[in-house]
């Protein structure tokens, strides 16, 4: 067979020549839609950009933006001219943006205007961005923060408008096309680096009814943001596919998705549970009969929370599993046929497993600190290892001294998982949530799926804290529905039948709110500081 490169511009052209009239819009308050032949000119002459800002040929060009067609332009722009895009994560702390910046050599920054407020500050501590190209993201007279008088910064439009388009060429499948940081749950962020093959192969794997499922006939709407994990392949599996995109731009609200999903007639939406968890209050009365999928992940998806789409929408959520270093999309998690005659609520469990891996990914489980695999007998559990032409082999910089794979190459992920027979994985927790009571392991995403399928119970995070005989023992922190009441001893009644005795949570306490990370998923570390000190006899 000939040995042709699995590169990001075959995807660009695909669109281009092929879906012309499929469309791209853009939410928020200054609402834009392009056309795939529009987005396929505008990304040539973006390239053209790059040039006349001499961003050396294989330059880091980052963004700090919204999901949006521009964003989209860059994500073909950046590595269909060589160079790699790097999509900076609006929502880390100051400090982390400012490191993961300088660690990638950003040469460039493209910020939405709505988001200059925050980026300004950072830009004196990155030393090596040499222009910031702003996009204007606002209406016109709207209240913004000024484009400061500083011959680094520049408008994208009038840059755009100037610029020649170019031929877009990729010598080699293997080079870098994006990298993206990790949060970083311990020590500093930690940077991946996608190649155009792996990015290529991904996109594939979306594609597939096995991944996500793409049609030429969607219109998806990537809620999954562009600046965390390359939107789960989306940006890319959807001009691939032919599909058209709705991009919610700077409006991240409940009512501002909801409106997309209604107006631009969204047949896939996909998102992280807090963001679906947001929406449920809204969906009384309200049809989507257009919307077919709704894939899920980023972090457990309660079963709660999919039944309650089933109930109100007919569709349940498709969940699926990954990490920035595994591309995302790895595992997910389809009713197979053998299981479609079940009763609803044994699909919804199965729903509530993270699922098979994608065509290509394998997967296994160890004991830590052992390549021997464990049975896949749904009951042994061990740190879920990872093996694929999307999953990485190393952080960007390996000398610092993050081993990621084992000796025989398979990716470590830190979550601990079941597999069953069939190969569909169930993650109990990651390595560092799991509470340690008196040498056993206690499931803290099991125990708040429970709790979160409580009546009064809008969210609950389960942590260990210190208890002198057991070492640690589970604290449930509850947030309650609003009007809604509940007492620790009825909640934990509540659980007692559904839990082995020694796994029911010592203590519940109500607090406001459940302390997110940048990307919406529950900071357990957050809880862990404030509960450090907590007293259990
Ligand atoms: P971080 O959360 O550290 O920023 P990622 O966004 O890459 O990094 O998150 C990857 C982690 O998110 C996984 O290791 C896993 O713990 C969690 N995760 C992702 N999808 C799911 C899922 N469907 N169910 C449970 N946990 C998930």
């Amino acid at each position: 067979m000939q040995d042709s490169q699995l590169s990001l511009d075959t995807i660009f052209r695909r669109a281009e020549q092929f879906f012309p009239d499929k469309t791209v819009y853009t939410g928020g308050p200054a609402p834009t839609s392009t056309t795939y032949a529009e987005w396929a000119a505008r990304t040539r002459r973006l390239g053209g950009v790059f040039d006349t800002l001499g961003i050396s040929s294989d330059g880091r060009v980052g963004t700090f933006a919204w999901n949006s067609g521009r964003h989209l332009e860059l994500y073909f722009a950046a590595p269909c001219t060589g160079r790699v895009l790097h999509t900076l994560n609006i929502r880390l702390f100051p400090d982390q943006v400012v490191y993961i910046a300088n660690h990638a050599e950003d040469e460039v920054v493209f910020v939405d205007r709505s988001l200059l407020g925050l980026f300004l500050p950072l830009l004196d501590r990155m030393p090596l961005v040499r222009h910031v190209v702003v996009m204007n993201d606002l209406p016109d007279g709207a209240p913004s923060v000024e484009v400061p008088d500083d011959p680094r910064f520049h408008d994208y439009e009038e840059l755009l408008a100037a610029a020649s388009p170019v031929e877009f060429h990729v010598e080699d499948e293997n080079q870098a096309a994006a990298m993206c940081y990790t949060s970083g749950t311990t020590g500093n962020p930690k940077g991946v680096v996608y190649s155009h093959r792996s990015t290529w192969l991904h996109s594939i794997g979306v594609l597939t009814n096995a991944g996500i499922g793409l049609h030429e006939t969607d219109t998806v709407l990537p809620v999954v943001p562009m600046f965390h994990a390359n939107a789960w392949g989306l940006a890319h599996a959807a001009p691939m596919a032919g599909a058209s995109l709705v991009f919610p731009g700077p409006d991240m609200s409940p009512q501002g998705i909801l409106k997309l999903l209604k107006e631009q007639d969204v047949t896939l939406a996909a998102g992280v549970p807090t963001i679906w968890q947001g929406l449920l209050p809204l969906l009384d009365g309200v049809e989507l009969p257009k919307l077919r999928r709704i894939p899920c992940g980023g972090s457990a998806v309660p079963l709660a929370l999919s039944e309650a789409f089933r109930a109100k929408l007919g569709k349940p959520i498709l969940q699926a599993w990954g990490m920035t270093e595994t591309s995302p999309v790895a595992t997910s998690s389809h009713v197979p046929t053998r299981d479609q005659g079940l009763p609803e609520e044994e699909q919804a469990k199965l729903r509530a497993r993270q699922g098979l891996p994608l065509p290509g990914v394998e997967v296994r489980i160890v004991e830590p600190g052992s390549i021997e695999p464990l049975p896949w007998n749904d009951e042994a559990t061990g740190e879920l290892q990872v093996r694929g032409p999307w999953i990485a082999a190393e952080y960007y910089r390996p000398d610092e001294g993050v081993e990621l794979n084992t000796e025989d190459g398979w990716m470590k992920t830190g979550d601990v998982a079941a597999i069953d027979q069939y190969g569909s994985v169930r993650l109990v927790d990651r390595t560092k949530d799991l509470v340690k009571s008196g040498g056993e392991w206690i499931s803290s995403v099991e125990l708040e799926n429970l709790l979160m399928a409580h009546p009064a119970i809008k969210e609950a995070a389960v942590i260990g804290v210190p208890h002198p005989k057991w070492d640690e023992r589970p604290l449930a922190c509850v947030v309650l529905l609003e009007g809604a009441s509940a007492t620790s001893e009825e909640i934990l009644a509540y659980l007692a039948p559904l839990v082995a005795k020694w796994w029911l949570p010592d203590a519940v306490e109500f607090i406001d709110e459940v302390p997110k990370t940048s990307v919406g998923k529950f900071s357990k570390k957050d809880l862990r500081t404030r509960f450090a000190d907590y007293h259990l006899s």
